[in-house]
């Protein structure tokens, strides 16, 4: 498909100039959501012989791109190859984005398209364009032996002549495969650690031979390595005809021991956490579950395929596969210098906007990360079921409904800030660094606010703003209009509002569940008016990847 008018030798300038096909107008302001920024392992966490087996990884990870790009619109190879041939300059911004988006439809707009007319197939690359979500279902229905494979979550879809036929990925994208498997196993014989070896050896068959089970479970029993990597079709978020065919990606990462030691302590003090809250014992089971998957917190090297594309992952929990999760269970792996680079480019802009230059200087990537680890355990505290009135036992999920997931979220938050001074005592949190974690606190709310109050993170993270402010924790101070911390105030308010949380929790009780939220829901016109202010300032980064260690 000829998208974009090339410019031959002797054509008339002024003719060639002209665009063949609409192009947003407003490409700069698009692409400056998104900024440019250097993503590298941090030497620190490298000894010598990881070197050679990182690249090894960043040549096997890179490939899949091109997969990706077909899977997720085919023409879009071919426009990425005219646009870098292109002499406007204008071009360099189509091509910037066109490569953030893997094609011509903005992702941060709907799939709105930015080059050309043309929609995206809801099926992406992943079935003919034409195939209606019927025609499918109807194929199916008629071919009851063809089915398993047609909704296999790693074939495509093909018609020939008029039947509809799969064809395993091993097959569609071996081109690619082949040279990525070779790629593995030079990375395979490079490295001494043996489950990374046995890991990489069997991933690069899987990948010829389309069953990724048993590599998917070696990935959950790595052990000791700093670089590792996960590489395959996973997520199925590209499919949205069907949400059954798996898109491929690849995560290169240096794991950090350190950090990861430092959350370990964390969870050492979880029962002494529950112990903590400020709450009768009913709205604290005795007994604290551990963590649905154990957390990890690693280096991002480099990143390829579906991940890559638009807004970038902060942390990932793999695999999908429910046998390979059945069996081994999860990871939760946190993309530390990923985060930080987000926090840089955008949580740092916002707060010396919208708090007092005082408190602006306190907001530090320490203190948002630590909050981000304290979150993420702090799911497991509180109750672990409801008893309603009648003396049956559910869950919260079931008993708060549609309120659940805000209500856990924001509980989330607000009692890993009530276990703070806790961690201060026993040392884990530096006492220098308590008003470095509110003040980051009170920032991270209007990055979460930006993104919309009203899905389930910024509508517990609205109702936790309105509460300081109602307790004068957080005050708008008059003279520069930003707002400020009461660090007299602070820590009694959080206790205050991590008990309503638990109590909400803990009654299952919907009708007051649903006073609590509505209570607090509504954004006041002054705090809707200073975000607004805030966006011109980039809401993710692009990652710029060093390619060779
Ligand atoms: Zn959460």
């Amino acid at each position: 498909m000829a998208v974009l008018a090339g410019c031959k030798a002797g054509e008339d300038k002024a003719a060639s100039a002209v665009p063949q096909t609409y192009k947003a107008p407003d490409i700069r302001e698009r692409l400056a959501k998104f900024a440019p920024t250097e993503i590298a392992a941090d030497e620190a966490l490298l000894a010598p012989e990881d070197r050679p087996v990182l690249n090894a990884f960043i040549e096997a990870a890179r490939l899949i791109d091109t997969i990706f790009w077909k899977q997720a619109y085919p023409p879009g190879l071919a426009m990425k190859k005219e646009l870098e041939l292109s002499p406007l300059p204008a071009d360099k911004d189509y091509l910037r984005f066109l490569e953030i988006n893997f094609g011509p439809f903005d992702r941060q707009d709907g799939n709105m398209p930015f080059i050309g007319t043309a929609r995206k197939p809801a099926g992406a690359g992943f079935y003919p364009a034409d195939l209606t979500k019927v025609e499918f279902e109807d194929y199916v229905a008629a071919h009851p032996d063809e089915r398993e494979a047609l909704e296999n979550p790693f074939t495509m879809v093909k018609r020939e002549g008029g039947r509809l036929v799969a064809i395993p990925y091993s097959e569609a994208y071996k081109d690619e495969l082949l040279p990525i498997a070779e790629r593995l196993r030079a990375a395979a014989a490079l490295t001494a650690n043996p489950s990374l070896k046995k890991y990489l050896e069997r991933r690069a068959s899987d990948l010829l031979t389309n069953d990724y089970y048993e590599s998917d479970c070696l990935w959950i029993d790595l052990k000791d390595n700093r670089p590792e990597i996960i590489i395959g079709p996973y997520e199925v978020y590209e499919d949205s005809l069907f949400g059954i065919k798996a898109s491929f990606e690849s995560f290169v990462y240096v794991n950090d021991f350190e950090a990861m030691a430092k959350l370990r302590g964390y969870l050492d003090r979880l029962e002494a956490m529950q112990r903590n809250l400020p709450v009768e014992p009913k709205y604290k089971t005795a007994q604290v579950k551990g963590l649905d998957s154990p957390l990890n917190v690693v280096h991002e090297v480099f990143t390829a395929g579906d991940t890559k594309a638009g807004v970038q992952t902060s942390a990932f929990v793999l695999p999908n596969d429910e046998k390979v999760r059945e069996k081994k269970g999860t990871k939760k792996v946190f993309l530390k210098n990923m985060m930080e680079a987000k926090f840089g480019k955008s949580l740092i802009p916002i707060s010396q906007r919208v708090l007092v230059p005082a408190d602006a200087a306190k907001v530090t990537f320490d203190a948002y990360f630590t909050e981000v680890l304290l979150h993420e355990i702090s799911h497991v505290l509180g109750v672990n079921y409801v008893v309603l009135p009648d003396g049956t036992k559910t869950t919260v999920n079931k008993a708060l409904k549609d309120l659940n997931a805000a209500i856990e979220e924001g509980k989330a938050d607000i009692v890993g800030m009530a276990n703070v001074p806790l961690l201060i005592e026993s040392g884990l949190i530096p006492q220098a660094s308590e008003e470095n974690l509110y003040a980051s606190y009170l920032a991270g709310m209007f990055r979460s606010m930006r993104f919309g109050a009203t899905e389930a993170h910024g509508l517990g993270v609205l109702i936790q703003f309105n509460y300081m402010r109602e307790k004068g924790a957080f005050v708008l101070d008059a003279g520069s209009g930003r707002f400020k911390v009461d660090y007299g105030k602070i820590r009694g308010a959080v206790r205050d509002l991590a008990a309503e949380f638990l109590i909400v929790e803990g009654d299952g009780d919907y009708a007051k569940a649903q006073g609590f939220v509505d209570k607090y829901r509504t954004m006041d016109a002054g705090t809707k008016a200073m975000i607004e202010t805030l966006k011109d300032i980039p809401v993710d980064i692009y990652p710029v990847y060093r390619m060779k260690y």
